[in-house]
């Protein structure tokens, strides 16, 4: 079946749900984890009304002419419960002191003097609010403040950590199965014979699957035969919620991939309109998801970042949005293509200082040092050129992930 890069993600993601079960842990353990529930806030942050300076809080109505001197009536701390401001006194208030009933202003000290701590001369005359952080200002009780299906960063922990959340309920997480086939590939550390090369899509699969959090369970390398084949996959799918192999998809002779899903479960070959890509399989064993890779080590990435990457992330829980792409100007020109086409591209400031996707100069789906290069890819449409100058969709990557 021939299908768009985005009707494939779609059907990926109809086809496809949440298969892990949440458990609670403490937010330490919950660092890029997926929230399964909606968290609220049972309070407002901050809880109270305190000071943004270090100075005195006063009640602005009240002070009707600057300079002047005014009794000090009290001296508050972060951490301490104030008593209510007296009329037509000032209070002593440190940043993230609670203001005094009756204040509403402070005035930070260097537009202060003093001698002592009794009086305070007031040399600037305050407004209403003047350096207060009101309750509520950051997080309304009740506001969300994590969402289900989010993945929840440093961040997030913060906000949660902020309205007293101990622990949060997030999905267990996915177990991905990878094996890579080929009896040409050998592990590296081992020697290199005549006709054998080194085995690097395990190593990007895992390490891909491992950034974004997901365990991975390693099937290793598993040779060109069918019944290894079947034995891997029969393997992988009891031990995991999804399994993703590398090569052996096409159809010729040495590709026993598609045979061996078809004998256990079922599976269909997608043309996915994209280069690098295709072919693609995509299938089911029992219950076990199953999605096989191009063996090209350009492609198998890529073709993990544009359909792994949705399938995983629907197993998972976690809502998926298809990567933002930034208008940049392209530095290089090229012809209209009749795949959508993913380029290996990097930000390079030119020699005028402006901003531009620049391509990699081999564009071969065997050459890794180009992904390894590339700071992101330029989503390039079907019927459509890139010209110097003009913007094109730029897809940035982090950690080697879109
Ligand atoms: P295949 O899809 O199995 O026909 O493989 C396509 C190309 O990718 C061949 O040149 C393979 O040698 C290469 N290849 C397949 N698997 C890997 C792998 N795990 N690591 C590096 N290269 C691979
Ligand atoms: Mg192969």
């Amino acid at each position: 079946m021939a299908l768009t890069v985005a009707a494939a993600q779609q059907q990926i993601l109809s086809a496809n749900t949440c298969v892990c079960e949440a458990q609670t842990v403490p937010l330490r353990d919950a660092l890029n984890r997926v929230c399964a529930v909606d968290v609220k806030s049972d309070l407002d942050v901050p809880p109270a009304d305190n000071s943004a300076m270090d100075g005195f809080a006063v009640c602005a109505a009240q002070v009707t002419e600057v300079p002047c001197n005014v009794p000090v009536s009290q001296r508050i701390p972060a951490g301490t419960a104030p008593a209510p401001l007296e009329t037509g006194t000032a209070a002593r208030i440190f940043t993230g002191g609670e203001m005094p009933a009756a204040a509403d202003a402070v005035i930070i000290q260097e537009n202060c003097s003093w001698d002592d701590e009794q009086t305070v001369t007031l040399n600037k005359q305050p407004r209403a609010g003047d350096n207060v952080r009101p309750r509520g200002q950051d997080i309304h009780r009740g506001a969300v403040v994590a969402q289900q299906g989010q993945v929840l960063s440093s961040v997030d922990l913060s906000l949660l950590a902020s309205v007293g959340v101990a622990e949060v309920a997030v999905y267990r997480r996915l177990r991905v199965a990878i094996f890579s086939t080929g009896d040409e590939l050998v592990e590296p550390g081992q020697p290199l014979a005549a006709g054998q090369i080194y085995n690097s899509n395990r190593t990007a699969l895992g390490a891909m699957c491992a950034v974004l959090g997901y365990e991975v369970v390693d099937c290793g390398i598993v040779e060109d035969t069918l019944e290894s084949t079947k034995a891997a996959l029969e393997v992988a799918a009891a031990s995991a919620d999804v399994v993703i192999s590398s090569g052996g998809v096409s159809v010729g002779e040495e590709d026993h991939v598609r045979p061996a899903v078809q004998a256990l479960g079922s599976l269909d070959l997608w043309k996915v309109q994209m280069k690098p890509g295709k072919p693609v399989a995509w299938g089911r064993i029992g219950n076990c998801a199953f999605l096989g890779l191009p063996g090209n080590p350009v492609s198998s990435v890529v073709v993990f970042q544009l359909l792994a990457r949705p399938l995983l992330a629907a197993l998972q829980g976690q809502a998926w949005q298809s990567p933002q792409a930034l208008p940049i100007e392209a530095g290089f020109d090229k012809p209209e293509v009749s795949r959508e086409e993913y380029i290996r591209a990097r930000l390079q400031l030119d020699d005028s200082g402006r901003l531009r996707a620049q391509s990699f100069k081999n564009a071969s789906s065997g050459v890794m040092s180009s992904l390894a290069w590339a700071d992101g890819l330029i989503r390039q449409p079907i019927g459509q050129a890139i010209t110097k100058g003009k913007a094109v969709e730029y897809l940035p990557m982090r950690g080697g992930v879109l």
